[in-house]
């Protein structure tokens, strides 16, 4: 294994973010937070949502959409005041490729179909008017409140003709197509969102919502609106040649180059790129070179890393049989704890860099951080990872000192539904007491 130590020090150091570099990323994080409110050049959008969080009075019973991600999502919910969610009701559709890569219109003509299979198993009428909250997960234009068109596609969706469309005129037109036309969108909601509103339903002090699942994004509040920022395309950041080639060789190459750095998509694929690297040059798996599945791009998934890094047993035996499933026989335990060496460097990167942008937003709103700010944060790579969420922690308290306790990260789950149907409550009031 001659020159492994040094070439293994070379990519730790590349990994590594030191507490500079988390200084850096805030400071060039509030000039393209700034930039992009201004609509001058940035890499952050800085979009206007059109609602505030909520004020937790909300009722009604809404149905919640959740699209974009792995997953399509359903909910039928009653919120009853005072911040309480009482009666839920939740479905999971499985996307398929041919809806995320194939026309637009199977996409939402599938979205309405699982919406009548849906109102067919609750027993829903076709003539109860029913409001519904949008959470579509990509970076929309919103022109309103219930209206927006996509900017671009993120996380692998390249759906045909959908860029520059309004969605809920798509989704409408497809409900219609199904004889669905007591359903009505009365929200269009970004996850980050229907996160941050979750939890704001019930604690007015929340003033963040960050995703880190599929994709990653986070949102604010900024003068009474929350602004989705679309963090996942921030680019002042210090890439090492294995994020290059994942973003050469991605199909948005150039953009959301925080999201390729961070987010469960592309973790695994980082980690897998580091360690093809060590095979082709020969320090790494001499024993067993690596099968046709390891070198099949996207072929471990960060959801591996976790078992991974948490693996502690002497042989590291559970990293040995993820191994083998992607074609790697035979493994020395050296070799096995560079693996989860590689794995958690990638993983603490991802988790200093998101720190560093949650520290960012945080302290746009409040420089010295005079109050407390609940952080509502929602996604399977922040809740599952094994070190993910203690990782950010640690950096928030390298960053802040002390006053990281005014800073509480709270996990808010399926934040993007309910969240979704909390908004689409405040808008039927503020329609409701217009036509009062
Ligand atoms: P979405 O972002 O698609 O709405 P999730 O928040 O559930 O949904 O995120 C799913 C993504 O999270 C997966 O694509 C995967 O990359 C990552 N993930 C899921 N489970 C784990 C896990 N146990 N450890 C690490 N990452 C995970
Ligand atoms: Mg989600």
């Amino acid at each position: 294994m001659m020159g492994s130590d040094k070439m293994l020090q070379r990519i730790e150091k590349s990994f590594a973010l030191s507490l500079n570099d988390m200084r850096k990323i805030i400071k060039d994080f509030h000039a393209e937070m700034r930039n992009g409110l201004l609509r001058q050049k940035s890499s952050l959008k800085m979009i206007p949502t059109y609602v505030n969080i909520p004020a937790g009075n909300e009722k009604g019973r809404f149905i919640a959409l959740d699209l974009g991600g792995t997953n399509f999502r359903i909910l039928k919910l009653e919120l009853m005041g005072k911040g309480k969610i009482g009666d839920l009701k939740a479905r999971k559709f499985v996307l398929d490729k041919k809806h995320i890569t194939g026309k637009g219109k199977n996409l939402f003509d599938f979205v309405a179909r699982c919406i009548k299979v849906f109102m067919k198993k609750e027993k829903m009428s076709y003539d109860e008017k029913m409001p519904i909250g949008f959470t579509f997960s990509f970076p929309v234009e919103q022109t309103g409140i219930a209206s927006g068109h996509l900017l671009r596609w993120t996380k692998g969706f390249s759906a045909r003709g959908v860029i520059g469309m309004d969605v809920v005129k798509l989704l409408e037109k497809a409900l219609d197509g199904e004889g669905i036309s007591n359903i009505k969108v009365s929200a269009l909601v970004n996850d980050t969102v229907g996160t941050i509103a979750a939890r704001g339903y019930e604690n007015r002090n929340c003033d963040v919502g960050v995703i880190i699942g599929t994709g990653t994004n986070g949102c604010y509040v900024e003068n009474q609106m929350i602004i989705n920022i679309e963090w996942g395309n921030f680019n002042k950041l210090k890439r090492t040649s294995y994020d290059m080639q994942l973003d050469k060789e991605s199909d948005n190459r150039g953009s959301q180059i925080l999201e390729k750095m961070v987010s469960g998509m592309y973790l695994g694929e980082i980690s897998r790129l580091i360690l093809e690297d060590l095979v082709r040059k020969k320090t790494l798996f001499r024993k067993s070179p690596p099968s046709i599945i390891f070198a099949k791009k996207y072929s471990l998934k960060t959801e591996y890393m976790s078992i991974i890094e948490s693996d502690s047993s002497p042989n590291l035996s559970r990293t040995n049989m993820l191994l083998r499933r992607l074609g790697i026989s035979k493994s020395s335990l050296e070799e096995r704890k560079l693996v989860k060496k590689i794995c958690g460097m990638v993983s603490r990167r991802a988790s200093r860099i998101s720190a560093a942008a949650i520290a960012a937003v945080v302290t746009k709103m409040d420089s010295n951080l005079y109050r407390k700010h609940i952080v509502a944060i929602d996604g399977s790579l922040y809740e599952k990872h094994p070190h993910f969420s203690k990782n950010i922690k640690s950096a928030l308290r390298e960053i802040f000192g002390r006053k990281t306790n005014r800073i509480d990260m709270m996990l808010t789950k399926d934040g993007s539904g309910k969240g979704a149907a909390v908004i689409a409550a405040i808008t039927a009031k503020v329609e409701e007491d217009a036509a009062e």
